[in-house]
């Protein structure tokens, strides 16, 4: 399709008015988006076999099937722990498989989509690559469910149109993440735009999702934001757990442990509002 065809489509693909019904995807036996909610839980990077094999056991002894975990990490200071890269996908293939679980991570170039491919279910574009545009044309290639995450200082036009890439390049698989945005509050990491939610919602026909753990930066509220998500019509949350959150490589402060991740579920599930 020329440029010329593209700019003359009746709004745009992402839009309600282009397709009323919602989204669901399908990945192995997971829905994600239409009647029931997800949860997407795991640590920040994946450090290692043991460590990320914990947290996919308790996951799946709370019946959590969707487990996160960053090999190519996207951190502020190059100093910081840049993640295992393949070793830590292999890793997540490995553990996925003993325990049948669905996978998702974040890939930051072109390149790394084949290096990924063979490994995870979901790619997550970070908040960072949000307009990436070379990334998000070349994933709108792929056939693969991706997550998009908002940028931190995106407005929501600019999130459905980053998101509009994926889908004019044919990949229709695309949930959003509200995950924070900057202001000047510093009481919270980053502040969680709760009306992102019902306004994606209606906006956009795709799922939409509220990333907890990186909006607040902070453990002690992460119940109160994920209830207010599935109140607002999110489709899921998404939230950092580590076996041993003080000894993490990346986000030490903000991850749960996994008694903090039981009791967590424990009351979202008894809210009511998760179904
Ligand atoms: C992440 O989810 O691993 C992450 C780096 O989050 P964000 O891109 O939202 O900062
Ligand atoms: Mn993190």
């Amino acid at each position: 399709m020329s440029d010329k065809q593209r700019q003359n489509r009746s709004g745009l693909l992402v839009s309600r008015h282009n397709k009323a019904e919602d989204t669901v995807i399908k990945v192995k036996q997971m829905v994600i988006g239409g009647s029931s909610h997800i949860l997407i839980a795991g640590p920040c990077s994946i450090e290692s076999k043991d460590q990320l094999q914990t947290v996919a056991f308790a996951l799946k002894q709370a019946g959590v099937r969707v487990l996160r975990g960053g090999a190519f990490k996207p951190r502020t200071s190059p100093y910081d722990f840049q993640g295992l890269g393949e070793e830590g996908l292999k890793i997540m293939n490995d553990v996925a498989e003993e325990m049948d679980m669905v996978t998702i991570s974040e890939i930051m170039s072109p390149s790394q989509i084949e290096i990924a491919s063979p490994y995870i279910d979901i790619f997550q574009i970070g908040a960072r690559n949000m307009q990436n545009f070379d990334l998000l044309k070349a994933i709108g290639q792929t056939k693969k469910p991706v997550l998009l995450k908002r940028g931190p200082s995106a407005t929501l036009k600019e999130f459905m149109l980053a998101a509009e890439y994926l889908l004019d390049q044919g990949n229709e698989q695309v949930m959003l993440i509200e995950r924070g945005i900057r202001t000047f509050e510093t009481a919270t990491r980053n502040t969680l735009d709760i009306s992102a939610v019902p306004i994606l919602k209606q906006e956009t026909h795709l799922p939409v999702l509220v990333d907890v753990s990186h909006s607040t930066g902070r453990k002690d509220i992460l119940l109160p934001c994920a209830k207010a998500a599935l109140a607002a019509g999110a489709d899921g949350v998404m939230v950092e757990v580590h076996p041993d959150p003080p000894s993490a490589l990346s986000d030490a402060n903000q991850q749960i442990n996994i008694e903090e991740f039981q009791a967590f579920w424990k009351d979202l599930s008894d809210s009511g509002l998760y179904h």
